[in-house]
């Protein structure tokens, strides 16, 4: 009997697929049987070597930069992982880390959900979307104005595209990871006190390692989840129960 969460026979697109939690999730998606493209700005080759798979270039500098990776070939699953961060002072804030956050983690993802799956509904199959969303989907975040709105704005998203695609055969769903140990985080892991602060806070006792993000979009990404739309699953050690 086929497990209701193997991927086999599936193909999966991940973005930002080279390092961090996308290349983790890429791992996992391939050890459940997916053929894994691994897409980025950066090469994927490490992933595509871990995957067995392929890679593309991607970079959403250009948010539309996915508006024909889907009408070539039939593509099952979708992982909008990409994603930047910009610190600043809300009063020193400029509106350039303002478009950089907002063009790369919500208008990309956005467009990227379109073009997929507009090439789903073409074939008539069915499909899932697992967005990468964050605690400051829930919270407000100290110094990252752009990134919260961003992440905001992906938890909206996921569930208005959950509520238009549900009944059409598209599962849309999102991951908010708690602090992972990643590029993303490598600022606030340098800074002892805050770093100490965020430890303390998380239930789990231990920072996030990105695999522990992975094999939770395989659930997500797998027919155990057909009955799940517009779920974010927060995989957080247990932060937000605090
Ligand atoms: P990361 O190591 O910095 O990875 C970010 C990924 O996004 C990299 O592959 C990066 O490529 C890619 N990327 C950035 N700008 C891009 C662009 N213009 N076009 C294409 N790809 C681009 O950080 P991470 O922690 O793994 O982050 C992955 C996702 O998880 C992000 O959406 C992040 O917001 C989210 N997240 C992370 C945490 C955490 O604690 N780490 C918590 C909540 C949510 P390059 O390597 O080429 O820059």
């Amino acid at each position: 009997m086929t497990s209701p969460f193997s991927l086999r026979g599936k193909t999966a697109l991940v973005t930002g697929a080279n390092t961090g939690i996308g290349q983790a999730i890429a791992v996992s998606l391939a050890k459940a049987g997916a053929h894994v493209i691994a897409a980025g700005r950066s090469s994927c080759a490490e992933t595509v070597e871990m995957t067995k798979g392929e890679e593309i270039h991607l970079d959403f500098a250009d948010p539309m930069a996915a508006r024909d990776v889907f009408s070539g070939r039939p593509i099952d699953i979708l992982v909008n992982n990409a994603g930047i961060i910009r610190r600043a002072d809300s009063t020193d804030f400029t509106e350039a880390d303002w478009d950089d956050v907002i063009d790369v983690n919500l208008k990309a993802v956005f467009f990227t959900c379109q073009s997929f799956a507009k090439a789903a509904f073409v074939r008539s199959a069915s499909a899932k979307i697992v967005n990468i969303a964050s605690l400051l989907s829930f919270q407000g975040g100290i110094r990252v104005p752009s990134y919260t709105a961003s992440k905001h704005g992906v938890a909206g998203i996921t569930k208005l595209l959950a509520n238009e695609w549900a009944a059409k055969g598209i599962n849309v769903n999102a991951i908010a990871p708690g602090y992972i140990e990643t590029n993303n985080t490598e600022a606030l892991r340098a800074d002892a006190g805050r770093s100490a602060e965020i430890l303390s806070r998380i239930p789990a006792g231990r920072w996030g390692r990105a695999e522990d993000i992975g094999d939770a979009a395989v659930f997500l990404a797998s027919s155990a989840a057909n009955y799940i739309h517009g779920t974010i699953l927060n995989v957080d050690g247990g932060w937000l129960a605090r």
